[in-house]
């Protein structure tokens, strides 16, 4: 039942990323208090799921990402040299800030909490339809600091790797939840839009960068910032260590509990492996520590 990958194949970028939706034996309790409920077994979503979409402690979280980019913003765009991709020369372009998407603009978790409620994975047959169904919400927070960055003249460009095909119902989506639309530029930056928009987003985070002053990145998985985001769990740490400055400061991360190359690296980006086998090594990659007292 597992044989489909994650929203991280699509959406992550670089990986085939499966979401680990385990099986497990099916709960036998209060089967008839809603349909959903019959169809709830033991789900590794289920935690990450519940939290994203009904805790105020995600929602707050959010919020206070976005609330501190306004204040980096204004510092970015008094300070002409300041660049989140550490361009020079760049003080004379016009500023842009640029952002992923799914799980960073806008918010999936109903798809994700349907895949908990019929023990169901991810297709991308389902995904599709997702999307054109229109109905993801907006991350807390997005939208009060995307307004105030169009106000101040910031261009907006969103580097998502939801495919060509569905940018029009994307862009439909999120003019109802009413985002800043680029007016007569194409700001919405699909993957597989042009030969070399790969799910690698650097080659359109660098055509941005050709015409604009990037003053800011926000994404909720490390690829949204750098191509060494893929790799060992040691080699995203080290990876990590050389640009951690970034953050907080011109690069921001929302939290996505739900799927990432976070979980990928866990078992070696090895997407052959069968779930059980994934879960294993995910099991093995924790730093446990376990009471010498009995249990
Ligand atoms: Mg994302």
């Amino acid at each position: 039942m597992f044989k489909h990958a994650s929203l991280s194949e699509c959406l992550a970028g670089g990986g085939l990323v499966l979401a680990v939706v385990l099986a497990a034996p099916v709960l036998a309790e209060d089967a008839t208090a809603k349909p959903e409920a019959a169809m709830t077994g033991a789900n590794d979503l289920l935690n990450a799921t519940l939290w994203m979409q009904r805790s105020v402690e995600y929602k707050a979280n959010s919020m206070a990402v976005f609330a501190l980019g306004k204040i980096r913003l204004d510092e970015e765009l008094a300070d002409k040299t300041a660049s989140a991709m550490d361009q020079s020369d760049a003080g004379d372009l016009p500023p842009a800030v640029i952002l992923d998407l799914d799980e960073t603009v806008i918010d999936n978790s109903a798809y994700e909490s349907g895949l908990v409620t019929t023990n169901s994975d991810y297709s991308s047959k389902t995904w599709d339809e997702w999307t054109k169904a229109e109905k993801a919400k907006a991350v807390p927070g997005s939208l009060d600091y995307l307004k105030y960055a169009d106000e101040k003249g910031v261009k907006i460009f969103y580097v998502t790797n939801r495919k060509a095909g569905q940018e029009e119902a994307t862009k439909a989506n999120m003019k109802a939840l009413g985002y800043p639309m680029g007016g007569n530029v194409d700001t919405f930056l699909m993957r597989d839009e042009k030969p070399d928009w790969t799910s690698d987003k650097k080659t359109r985070r660098d055509f941005v960068a050709k015409d604009y002053r990037v003053v800011a990145l926000f994404g909720d998985n490390f690829n949204d910032f750098t191509s060494e985001a893929e790799g060992s769990i040691d080699e995203r740490e080290a990876a990590f260590d050389k640009m951690k400055d970034h953050f907080g400061k011109d690069w921001f991360m929302l939290a996505n509990p739900t799927y990432g190359s976070w979980e990928s690296s866990a078992y070696g980006d090895d997407f052959k492996l069968s779930n059980d086998e994934k879960r294993k090594m995910k099991v093995k990659a924790l730093q446990p520590w376990t009471p010498t007292s009995g249990q």
